[in-house]
């Protein structure tokens, strides 16, 4: 568990802690993550970001999704919410897709009678 020191008696106490065992000083928890850029999901340090809306990211939480662009795809590092979006859109895409086949499909074999 990391520890910081009370800003009042500086004591060790917990970065979960509410308040200062010793002096009973409020701990802010979050003030002592000011620093440097973090995750958007949760306390770890940012290493890398989304490639769809560039939001901060740790590795854990960033998935890779394969994403076709006009010639060809590429796989592209996404925070949840824009790859839970870019799922919907390929889910739909295939729906649409398969719609798209039936008609084309109907409409043959309609001209073959
Ligand atoms: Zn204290
Ligand atoms: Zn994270
Ligand atoms: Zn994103």
């Amino acid at each position: 568990m990391p520890l910081i020191s009370c800003p009042e008696c500086g004591r060790q106490i917990s970065t979960q802690a509410e308040a200062c065992p010793q002096c009973g000083h409020p701990n802010q928890p979050g003030k002592q993550f000011s620093a440097g850029p973090r995750c958007y999901a949760c306390s770890a340090a940012a290493t890398t970001r989304c490639q769809s809306c560039g939001k901060l990211s740790c590795a854990v939480h960033l998935q890779s999704i394969y994403v076709s662009h006009g010639h060809g795809g590429a796989y592209e590092l996404r925070c949840e919410s824009c790859h839970s979006t870019a799922m919907v859109w390929k889910v739909v895409g295939w729906i649409v897709g398969a719609i798209v086949l039936f008609f084309v499909l109907m409409f043959f074999f309609g001209m073959m009678q």
